[in-house]
């Protein structure tokens, strides 16, 4: 048995076998296979292009985790919980909670070098929505760059453990009881493996991160496509909470014209004390919530939305003038230094700052050991959704999602090899090709996918404006003449099978709650509402 649809691609050319085959070299993936190779497993990383260039990279904030002292995962979860709106699933977030702490100590204990006070303890800052300083950080406001420099020294120093770069994913391979039983790629490059091949395996981990690319304006970069959600819609399993999608208040505005990746300024230097203003100088967050510029990212992205509509203004400010020259060089080097490549010195200048898609709460559903509703697929980090965030992330608990859950996916996967639960899985790679093939947007595409859903799905949306979009990404398929197969051509086809899944669900759900927000709905309805909304294949209920 096959998967019933894959994208279009050449006949695969060459195979290769492991146990574990993980898909993604963030800080998810790269702990899962760190872990499953601690327990003898062959493991294979697959990554898009190189090692470190997926989100976790840019991760500024921190990680956060109940280490100070009076903190407790219990004040963590309620902190969650709140941010969720009530669709966050409390196992999950307890399992979080609970098992964060030690996740963190692990890491540093990988390798990754946290800032520290002068007694040599972990330097915990505030983000929005925590109630206690518990984020930890590194190098001051280079957290992501320090997780992944540590994470890909550790597992460029396993000689047991095969890297292939610049390798897309195409779609994964099942046998005849329908268990993941490998995948197909493209390796872009003139090695060994070149072209489009398979590999066999007995387990298959998702670990593809996001997908703000299928907005104009995001804190993404280039690879956060949502491949992981496209492998899985067509594999048949299921995706949840897709509606949920994160805009990130303050990115950095550079021009009405801006489109891709955009310069994230971190949530800790309104930690620090940082104030919101319009261009009167007006601090609009005070008296909104009881947390002012801290609230939970949703309220503040809302309240900046807001603000900009009434004053008919393209973006607010920051103002962190006060820090003064030193702080910012020291807590905030690398902002620092993306405002002034920019143009603008935070040192002596307001920040303009504008909302921008950020982070994605839903993904490929699992439990709480990662497996999906595909036997033998794993899902984990930003393209999982484990209920840990329901309708909205609170700020730095991906990272920490990312670490804990692959942890429990590695541990599973070892529990299963020592049962020997997990046999070598025979798969026809040729009859593989029996599923149907989806024919191939053109890359230009790409544009007019992000152009539509941050015109009518993005920060607000009503019923109108999903329709519009809709609309818009149905007639993108009209022509069923297929693009010429290449990276472009298919991640444009993923980007599209995921915004219309998307779409699907956010026009379905008739409220406003957590990060989705109904103009025409703009209240939270719990009758009809606490439930979560599960796409798998062309259906959505
Ligand atoms: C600017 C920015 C700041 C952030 N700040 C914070 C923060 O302070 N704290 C926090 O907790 N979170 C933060 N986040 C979110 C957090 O960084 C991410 O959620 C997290 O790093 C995701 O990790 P991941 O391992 O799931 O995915 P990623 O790190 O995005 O890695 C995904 C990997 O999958 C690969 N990939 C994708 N598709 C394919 C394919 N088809 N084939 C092969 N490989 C593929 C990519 O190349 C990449 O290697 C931030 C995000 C951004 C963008």
């Amino acid at each position: 048995m096959t998967v019933s649809h894959r994208l279009t691609a050449p006949a695969p050319g060459w195979t290769s076998t492991t146990d574990v085959v993980v898909v993604g070299s963030g800080v998810a993936g790269l702990t899962v296979a760190l872990n499953v190779r601690k327990a003898g497993l062959r493991a294979m990383v697959v990554t898009k292009a190189m090692l470190d260039d997926g989100s976790t990279r840019w991760a500024q904030g921190g990680i956060a985790a109940a280490l100070g002292e009076g903190d407790t995962p219990e004040q963590h979860l309620a902190d969650t919980l709140v941010a969720g709106a009530g669709l966050c699933d409390e196992a999950a977030v307890r399992t979080l909670v609970t098992e964060g702490p030690d996740a963190v100590r692990h890491l540093i204990a990988t390798g990754a070098a946290f800032d520290l006070d002068q007694d040599g303890e972990i330097l915990l800052t505030r983000e929005g929505g925590h109630h206690r300083r518990r984020i930890a950080h590194a190098g001051g406001d280079a957290t992501g760059a320090e997780i992944s420099r540590a994470l890909v020294s550790a597992v460029r120093s396993d000689p047991g453990l095969e890297l292939i770069e610049h390798a897309l994913v195409l779609d994964l391979l099942t046998d005849a009881d329908g268990h993941a039983a490998g995948l197909t790629l493209h390796v872009m490059g003139e090695g060994q493996r070149d072209g489009v091949g398979a590999i066999r395996a007995r387990a298959v981990v998702l670990a593809t991160g996001g997908m703000g690319q299928i907005f104009s304006a995001t804190t993404n970069p280039a690879v956060s496509t949502g491949d992981g959600v496209a492998l899985a819609l067509r594999a048949g399993a299921e995706v949840t909470d897709l509606e949920f999608v994160q805009f990130h208040p303050t990115v950095l505005w550079l021009g009405a014209e801006a489109e891709g990746q955009q310069p994230l300024v971190s949530e800790a230097v309104r930690g620090e004390g940082a104030h919101l203003v319009d261009a009167d100088g007006v601090r609009f967050m005070v008296g909104q919530h009881e947390l002012a510029e801290l609230a939970p990212r949703d309220i503040v992205a809302k309240a900046i939305t807001r603000r900009m509509q009434e004053l008919g203004t393209e973006h607010m400010y920051l103002d962190g003038r006060h820090f003064g020259a030193e702080m910012w060089a020291e807590r905030f080097p690398t902002i620092l230094a993306s405002c002034r490549s920019h143009g603008i010195d935070p040192v002596t200048e307001l920040i303009p700052v504008a909302p921008a898609a950020h982070y994605a709460s839903g993904g490929v559903r699992t439990d709480l050991l990662g497996r999906t509703t595909v036997p033998g697929l794993y899902a984990c980090g930003e393209v999982a959704c484990t209920g840990v965030h329901g309708a909205n992330r609170l700020a730095s608990n991906s990272l920490l999602e990312g670490l804990v859950f692959a942890e429990r996916i590695a541990a599973d996967l070892t529990s299963r090899h020592r049962a020997g639960d997990l046999p070598e899985r025979s798969v026809d790679v040729a009859g593989a090709r029996a599923a149907r093939p989806v024919p191939l947007l053109a890359p230009e595409a790409r544009a007019d996918i992000q152009h539509l859903m941050s015109t009518g799905a993005g920060v607000l949306r009503s019923a109108a404006s999903m329709a519009g979009t809709a609309t818009g990404l149905a007639r993108l398929t009209a022509d069923e003449k297929s693009a010429d197969p290449a990276v472009e051509s298919w991640e444009a086809t993923n980007l599209h099978l995921v915004a219309t899944a998307l779409v699907a669900a956010a026009a379905r759900r008739e409220e406003t709650r957590g990060c989705h927000w109904r103009e025409d709905f703009p209240d939270r309805d719990d009758v009809n509402w606490q439930r979560h909304i599960i796409s798998s294949g062309p259906t959505t209920r």
